[in-house]
């Protein structure tokens, strides 16, 4: 059998490059793809797969990234996303939310249809999206963030639909708090004291392999298998606002 290949998109950090590490653990030939370019190239000599410079929202890039894919793909996993700001709406900055847009649901968007023919031919395709139960609720100064994830999670359903008669499978892993280092440090434009702020007192928030193990799973069920979604928080999350904090 030839060696099953996955891509994995924002795999420079946090999730992504957690999520590269248990795929290629579970014998995948991991493509690892990201803006940060030292870092995709670091992970995959530690893997033993391969770095593709790739800003998802950059369609001439990700023809590169399907390039270097090449006709038959098993996995894709598009983990790229993320959040800026936490501010009302009365007060929010537009770009913020056209960023958000951009890398949360257009970033599926690209990466999506140029991999999917790939999918297709491997005969057992499988999509995970990333995205959040941000895509379940709201919250106060969570706008952006939340219309962007519900936007993630609607993009995934509809996908669904219409892949219904192709042996391509579509999943969405939806964490609640999980501490990676970048996460709210990229929401709070590098303010380590509110980044801090979030995790503070939570006894034990997700960490990045715990929903690298959640995406691997639903990556490695036999082919008729599809986990339409996976909610996964903490236990210290009962929900959104209900966090337990010592
Ligand atoms: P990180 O900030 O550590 O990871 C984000 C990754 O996305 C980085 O590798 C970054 O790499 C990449 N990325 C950002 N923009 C682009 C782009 N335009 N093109 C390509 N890659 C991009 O955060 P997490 O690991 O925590 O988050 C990963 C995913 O999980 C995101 O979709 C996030 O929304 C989601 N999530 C996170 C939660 C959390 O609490 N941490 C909870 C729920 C969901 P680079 O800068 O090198 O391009």
């Amino acid at each position: 059998m030839s060696t099953r290949i996955a891509v994995v998109t924002g795999a420079s950090s946090g999730i992504g490059a957690a999520t590269a590490r248990h795929l290629a653990e579970a014998g995948f030939e991991v493509v690892c793809a990201a803006r940060r370019t030292d870092r995709v190239e670091a992970l995959a000599a530690e893997i033993g797969g391969r770095a593709v410079a790739c800003d998802v929202t950059d369609a001439a890039q990700v023809a590169t990234l399907a390039e270097e894919v090449g006709p038959r793909l098993d996995v894709l996993v598009n983990n790229a996303g993320g959040a800026f700001g936490l501010a009302p709406v009365a007060e929010s900055d537009p770009d913020d939310w056209r960023r958000m847009y951009d890398v949360n649901v257009l970033g599926v968007l690209n990466v999506t249809q140029a991999l999917l023919p790939a999918l297709v031919a491997s005969g057992a395709g499988v999509i995970v999206n990333v995205g959040s139960t941000a895509g379940r609720l709201v919250y106060e100064g969570g706008a952006g963030y939340t219309a962007a994830k519900h936007g993630t999670k609607a993009v995934t359903q509809t996908l669904r639909l219409e892949l219904f008669d192709q042996p391509v499978r579509v999943s969405e892993v939806a964490p609640g708090m999980v501490h990676t280092e970048e996460f709210s440090l990229v929401r709070f434009d590098g303010d380590q004291a509110k980044a801090d702020a979030v995790y503070a007192g939570v006894p034990d928030p997700l960490v990045a392999d715990d929903v690298a193990d959640a995406i691997t799973w639903i990556a490695t069920r036999p082919p008729h298998v599809n986990i339409d979604e996976l909610v996964i928080k903490p236990r210290a999350q009962a929900a959104q606002h209900k966090v337990h904090r010592v």
